[in-house]
């Protein structure tokens, strides 16, 4: 272990509620910093502090930035480039720039922080999640992966922490879907979608307006040829770790405080269309009819049953759209149309599974004299692994800072999934009250906070020194 970490890790878990600047082990503390890590540790603010949280001053800007909303709070609408999201980001920009760090935005609003390395060379250790609210939702869903990764910084910033590599807070655009149906957006482009950057030069809101005019509203001038300076490098990050809200219940359930995450779930998602000759419900007898509301439904019979006989139970499949034209009691249905979510962990098992539901699509056309006029794939992401550097740091810091945790998989995908293709990366889930997430009851609590804080503090500093 490096000595400047061994130190840090003293001020984590030893550091308490003492204050610094007393006694010899301060003393000895500080020739520890200045010998190893390489910068002055001054007398004059009493050396080395503590690695302690601000809670009160973490709750006071969740709140703050809560306040940017359209809905009446306790609920919390921050929609893509809307007045309320600007606001967000001049919000977020303040903070990066109290903390001395050198911030940076990209033609979509990619927001970055750097708190720049004695070696500033090398690939950095990012972190960051997302400020952008779906309608109606709460206030700590991303908020707490950029709020707390900046309370991060400033507590290894008051502690005399040196960054070899340097350190960065992303706060990423439009990770959710609300404005232009595109789910993590920022991230996606950074990662280097290039179907991303074309199909945005013709991608409109359901104002009508287009997703170049809705960012230069909000300040941001695209030329849409210059998307691709979007894009980031291979070797940019060193790694990439998102500390989130679980958004779901098991944490809590189990009363264990920190959620490391192995893997991200993806999902492929599909669109079905059957078409019939419908008719008369009273006049065309059953041998006669080809109808394609039962062929619908038999569909989504199987895709359950092609889920559950992958034979995880990691796999899950939904119909969550199913239509039928006309749509009148006394008409055989003419035409389907089924949306399917699949999603796994695994790209392979996932993918068997959307083939079998593809030849179950044709078998019941022929059999129910169907037509099968449309199975499209709309989206197959592959799933993301975490790096086994960063969970080994994840783990190590959950260690030293005694913090049970536990080896999950994150269900909800979120940024971290594309940043995986350009970066080695990994999670920090804390608990969040009932597991509720994208309502306003959504809450985690200043002590859960606080200690997802310190792991990604201490996780940052440990990669940031390898
Ligand atoms: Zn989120």
């Amino acid at each position: 272990m490096l000595p400047s970490l061994f130190l840090l890790l003293l001020l984590l878990v030893g550091g308490g509620g003492a204050t610094a600047g007393h006694g010899h082990d301060d003393a000895a503390a500080r020739r520890t910093m200045e010998e190893f890590a390489g910068f002055p540790a001054s007398e004059s603010d009493g050396g080395a502090f503590p690695l302690r949280v601000d809670s009160e001053n973490l709750q006071r800007q969740i709140d703050e930035l809560a306040s940017f909303s359209d809905s009446p709070s306790p609920s919390v609408t921050r929609v893509l480039y809307s007045d309320k999201d600007v606001q967000a980001r001049r919000y977020i920009k303040g903070i990066m720039k109290q903390l001395g760090l050198v911030v940076r935005e990209d033609a979509v609003g990619n927001i970055f922080g750097r708190w720049v390395g004695s070696e500033a060379g090398l690939g950095a250790v990012a972190t960051g999640s997302h400020v952008d609210a779906i309608p109606f939702s709460g206030k700590y869903d991303g908020v707490v992966g950029v709020l707390g990764a900046l309370e991060a910084i400033s507590v290894l910033q008051r502690s005399g922490f040196q960054p070899k590599r340097s350190l960065e807070v992303i706060m990423f655009t439009s990770e959710e879907p609300t404005r232009f149906g595109i789910s993590c957006l920022g991230s996606r482009l950074m990662a280097g979608s290039k179907e991303l950057a074309q199909s945005l030069k013709g991608t409109f809101d359901n104002q009508n307006v287009s997703f170049v005019d809705a960012a230069d509203s909000a300040g941001y001038k695209i030329h849409p040829e210059d998307l691709h300076n979007v894009f980031l490098n291979q070797d940019t990050y060193f790694s990439f770790i998102e500390l989130h809200i679980e958004q779901g219940p098991i944490l809590e359930k189990e009363g264990v405080p920190i959620g490391i995450v192995t893997a991200i779930a993806a999902p492929a998602s599909i669109k079905v269309e059957f078409e019939g000759n419908g008719g008369h419900a009273g006049a065309v007898l059953m041998p006669a009819r080809n109808d394609a509301g039962l062929a619908a439904a038999e569909l989504a019979l199987a895709v359950e049953k092609h889920v559950l006989e992958s034979g995880s139970i990691d796999t899950v499949g939904t119909v969550g759209i199913l239509q039928l034209h006309p749509g009148a009691i006394n008409s055989i249905p003419s035409k389907s149309h089924l949306e399917i979510d699949l999603r796994d962990i695994d790209e392979k098992r996932r993918n068997d599974v959307i083939e079998k539901v593809h030849k179950s699509a044709i078998d019941i056309s022929k059999i129910r004299a169907v037509e099968l006029s449309e199975f499209k794939i709309v989206n197959q992401d592959p799933p993301a692994l975490s790096d086994k550097s960063v969970v080994n740091a994840m783990e190590f810091s959950a260690k030293q800072l005694g913090l049970q945790y536990k080896l999950m998989i994150s269900r909800a995908y979120h940024d971290s999934l594309f940043m995986a293709r350009i970066s080695p990366m990994g999670m920090i889930f804390i608990p969040c009250y009932k597991g509720y997430s994208h309502k306003p009851e959504e809450y985690a609590s200043p002590e859960d906070m606080a200690n997802g804080v310190q792991m990604l503090a201490l996780t940052m500093a440990k990669l940031s020194l390898e």
